[in-house]
């Protein structure tokens, strides 16, 4: 039965990428990454490495390929130039991986509970043909109170809000017990309390040493709560502190005559991206 092989395949793939990690190699590095999709180039010769338990924004405009970037690291997509290494390894099926896409991108409609959707986290872990344990659901249970989704868990995923969405994918990557989680534009269209619980959330996951790349389009909450910040226009313009990297020169390099740079007292204030991936803004 071709569909059972296929299965099988994939579970021996997972396990074959459990291995120990070495704890002071970065957990992340991209060497001269470049996609070209059939329409063009999306992503060119970007370089960069993570450490451990660092935060990284990726910001750019619609069109940067700042989706193009976290689908290449989460495995979705392969390179046509450069390779990305994971504790030394591709990415392809890494149990260490969570990758929570565009909430616009998920079909609502399944008819599944929010307690499912996190038990699927495990399956890396479980294999595809073990059952769940009482440990498997222990850990379902504490990262739906992690995420303060507890009193929703036998609930249709259709019937949450926004933020509550956003909350249930990041429990499932718990569950994962990933390592490196990747998030794109998490916070578009929540509103400011969903998007602190969300930051309450990475505040917990840093101090468990977990390492987090997240894509936005608002440069300040880049800037205010991130280790580092990367601007992207399919070249990498910089990475590093928001500082040095969100600077005019490389602000109007990204956004060309789309960005209104207002000095402040705080420094200079970029205005004018108000694109969104899922046009909820
Ligand atoms: P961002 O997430 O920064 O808005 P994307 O990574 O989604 O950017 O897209 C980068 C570029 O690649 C865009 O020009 C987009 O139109 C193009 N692109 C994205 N996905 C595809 C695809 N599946 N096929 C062809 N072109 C694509
Ligand atoms: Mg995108």
């Amino acid at each position: 039965m071709v569909l059972y092989e296929e299965l099988q395949k994939t579970t021996q793939h997972l396990s074959r990428q459990r291995h120990p990690h070495q704890a002071d190699a970065p957990i992340l590095r991209a060497e001269n990454l470049g996609l070209r999709y059939e329409s063009g180039i999306a992503l060119e010769d970007v370089t960069f490495a993570l450490k451990i338990g660092e935060r990284l924004a990726v910001v750019g405009p619609n069109g940067a390929g700042k989706s193009t970037l976290l689908k290449i690291i989460a495995g979705v997509l392969t390179p046509t130039e450069g390779q990305v290494h994971i504790y030394g390894n591709v990415p392809g099926g890494h149990i260490c991986i969570a990758y929570v896409s565009q909430r616009s991108l998920v079909d609502w409609s399944f008819p599944v509970t929010v307690a499912d959707v996190i038990m699927m986290g495990r399956v890396g872990q479980l294999g595809l043909f073990r059952n769940p344990k009482a440990s498997d659901w222990d850990i379902v249970d504490q990262s739906l109170e992690i995420v303060g989704l507890t009193h929703l868990a036998k609930r249709q995923i259709s019937q949450l809000s926004g933020g509550q969405q956003q909350r249930m994918f990041i429990a499932r990557a718990l569950a994962q017990e990933a390592e490196l989680m990747l998030m794109d534009e998490p916070l578009s269209g929540l509103d400011v309390k969903s998007q602190e619980e969300v930051f309450r959330i990475l505040d917990d996951l840093r101090e468990d040493g977990v390492t987090v790349i997240v894509s936005l389009h608002d440069l300040k909450t880049a800037a205010q709560r991130f280790d580092q910040v990367m601007l992207l226009n399919q070249r990498m313009l910089g990475i590093g502190t928001s500082e040095g990297v969100l600077n005019p020169e490389n602000l109007l390099a990204a956004y060309g005559g789309h960005l209104h740079l207002v000095p402040t007292e705080e420094g200079t204030l970029a205005l004018g991206d108000t694109c969104c991936g899922d046009g909820q803004e």
